[in-house]
């Protein structure tokens, strides 16, 4: 192959239409583990909306005339469904549909992927001994376990983020089926057959990014008899700054080979400035909402029933009395705070973040000897 691609989410969905797209006749693979395409599904839900512009789609920033513009994908259904899209009047569209879009995208790019294939190696090539040009990369087929061997000119990696749980709740987590990364949030509420007329249990949500204020919110509207309650270390939910200065600056595509080009301190504190924009921070209007609803429950007798509470951490989980659902403790971060409290959940979601654990590039250790920054 002219070009190998580990991973098949939207970065190499991108890449793959620009290869076709730019290098007609060049023979291109992508590889990956899952058996089809599906973006971020357990977190599709009605209200969430895509935090960036259409026009920051698979290709029209690249190729205005691509085909694989968000407003081809609208336009294929016909001139009607784009023509509905414009009177929204909005930028970003809905996460539901643009999921739909990438998901197209993929399929019209089947011939050039293999899914259920997990890359394991990677490798210099050698003949009788003598590495040249050539990369090795080695691919386990999860529907037959066999392994098989392709040889790449160009090798480019996306294998995403995975879930970050921290140390407090890895053990627990595979044992208490109540207790799930908001990376599972649908498929656990099915799994526990929450019934959305009938739950009136208690939930929490541990932590005060965008997956955990999307969960909360869900939760209260999608069990209106439920309470729901979410911790965060944090002193406020702050808000995702997508003004125009820091988005030109951080994401404009010519800011690209800028970054590629500093050194790494002058990286660090770019990325340390610009995790405003992206991390531990939530879309304003969502922030609103949730602001309102704590308000409104003001005007009601009684306790609240949710509660958003900030300097607050977990100290510690254990599966709930009868051996059901979670029992959770959290305390105040603050040394003037609230004592410690200990309550029992229905169901646990952490919204914990992603992370890029060196042992999800374990597959290239091969290549440590030429690129020795893999080893760190
Ligand atoms: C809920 C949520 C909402 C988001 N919303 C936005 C948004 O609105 N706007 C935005 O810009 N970004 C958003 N993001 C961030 C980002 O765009 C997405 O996470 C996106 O999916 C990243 O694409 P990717 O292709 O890099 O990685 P992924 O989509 O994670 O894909 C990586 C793929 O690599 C495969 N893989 C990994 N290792 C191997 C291996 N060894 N062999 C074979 N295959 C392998 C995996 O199976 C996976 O399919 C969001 C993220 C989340 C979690």
């Amino acid at each position: 192959y002219d070009l190998i691609g580990v991973g098949f989410g939207p970065t190499h969905i991108a890449l793959a239409v620009a290869f076709t797209e730019e290098q007609p006749g060049r023979r291109a693979l992508f590889l990956d583990s899952r058996d089809v395409f599906a973006w971020h599904p357990a977190l599709l839900l009605p209200a969430s909306r895509m935090q960036i512009s259409f026009l920051k789609d698979l290709a029209t920033f690249r190729n205005p005339q691509s085909t694989f513009s968000f407003v081809s994908y609208l336009h294929s259904f016909g001139v009607d469904r784009l023509a509905a899209f414009s009177n929204l009047g909005s930028w970003t569209p809905s996460r539901t549909e643009w999921a739909a879009y990438l998901a197209w995208a993929a399929k019209r790019l089947d011939h050039i992927v293999q899914w259920s294939s997990s890359v394991v190696s990677v490798q210099p090539a050698q003949s009788n001994g003598v590495e040249h040009s050539l990369i090795k990369v080695t691919i386990r087929d999860a529907l037959n376990e066999k392994i098989r061997v392709c040889f790449t000119r160009n090798l480019s990696l996306a294998p995403g983020a995975t879930p970050f749980i921290p140390a407090l709740f890895r053990e627990v987590l595979p044992v208490i089926p109540e207790l799930a990364h908001t990376c599972a949030y649908l498929s656990t509420l099915q799994r526990l057959k929450m019934d959305h007329a009938t739950f009136d249990g208690r939930v929490a949500v541990v932590g005060g990014g965008q997956s955990s204020a999307e969960v909360f919110h869900d939760l209260v509207s999608r069990f209106p008899r439920a309470k729901v309650d979410m911790f965060y270390r944090a002193s406020a939910l702050v808000p995702a700054d997508d003004s125009p200065f820091v988005n030109a600056r951080a994401f404009d595509p010519a800011r690209t080979d800028e970054f590629f080009n500093l050194n790494d301190d002058e990286r660090a504190s770019r990325l340390r400035e610009f995790r405003r924009a992206n991390y531990a921070c939530v879309a304003p209007e969502l922030i609103e909402s949730m602001y309102k609803l704590l308000y409104l429950q003001r005007l009601q007798p009684g306790e609240p029933s949710h509660r958003i509470m900030p300097n607050t951490e977990v100290a510690s989980i254990e599966r709930g009395p009868d051996g059901a659902g979670v029992r959770l403790t959290v305390h105040s971060t603050l040394s003037t705070g609230r004592e410690p409290e200990t309550n029992d959940y229905s169901a646990v979601f952490l919204g914990t973040g992603y992370h890029r654990p060196p042992s999800s590039l374990s597959f290239m250790s091969g290549l440590n000897s030429q690129f020795p920054a893999l080893e760190q």
